[in-house]
């Protein structure tokens, strides 16, 4: 049956971050432990339920492209979600959030649902960004945050799918 909803999400973040892997491990369940740059897709997709509606998450990878940050921007239109990603063993990638966030505030839908992921949490002994220090981001930006590992699959079926019921709410609202 042909979807009520159709959302569409970008997931950015520096390279290396864990992006292409958390948008794997939500569509496949699996993960990819050899870097890749490009994993050939462009975007994945999963349906849920929300309601009574079939939504559509139509998850767009940026294939490594990360450094073109022009071209990145062409994603932007029309995403009702984003999740922005950094590497909680990496502070350069939550340095760079900044850039990243007002990217997406100048480009991106006015009322698109943020999502900021902390990734990589199985990776504790070499962590380089404290929860705290991710929450008070999130806080100051007014995104909503999770700390999650795709590796070890924690919290990343709950970091989509809370990102759909927020833009659900939205829609109902007729705020999008
Ligand atoms: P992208 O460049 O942001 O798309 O990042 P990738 O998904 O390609 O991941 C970059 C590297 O980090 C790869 O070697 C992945 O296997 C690894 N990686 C991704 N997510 C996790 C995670 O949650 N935990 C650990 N330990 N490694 C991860
Ligand atoms: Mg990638």
């Amino acid at each position: 049956m042909y979807p009520d909803h159709m959302f569409k999400y970008v997931i950015i973040g520096d390279g290396g971050v864990g992006k292409s892997n958390l948008l794997l491990r939500f569509t496949d369940e699996l993960f990819d432990p050899i870097h890749t740059t490009t994993l050939g897709v462009e975007f994945g997709y999963k349906d849920l339920q929300i309601d009574k509606y079939k939504v559509r998450l139509r998850v767009w990878d940026t294939c490594g492209q990360e450094n073109f940050r022009s071209i990145i921007r062409a994603y932007y239109r029309n995403a009702l979600g984003a999740l922005l990603v950094y590497d909680i063993t990496c502070r350069k990638s939550f340095v760079h959030l900044e850039q990243w966030l007002s990217d997406l505030r100048q480009h991106g839908h006015p009322e698109m649902v943020i999502m900021l992921i902390g990734n990589k949490s199985d990776l504790k002994a070499v962590r380089d960004v404290t929860t705290e220090e991710g929450e008070a981001f999130a806080k100051k930006n007014g995104l909503t945050f999770m700390e999650t590992s795709a590796k070890a699959n924690k919290h990343v079926e709950k970091a989509f799918v809370n990102t759909a019921h927020e833009i659900y709410k939205k829609l109902k609202l007729g705020v999008i």
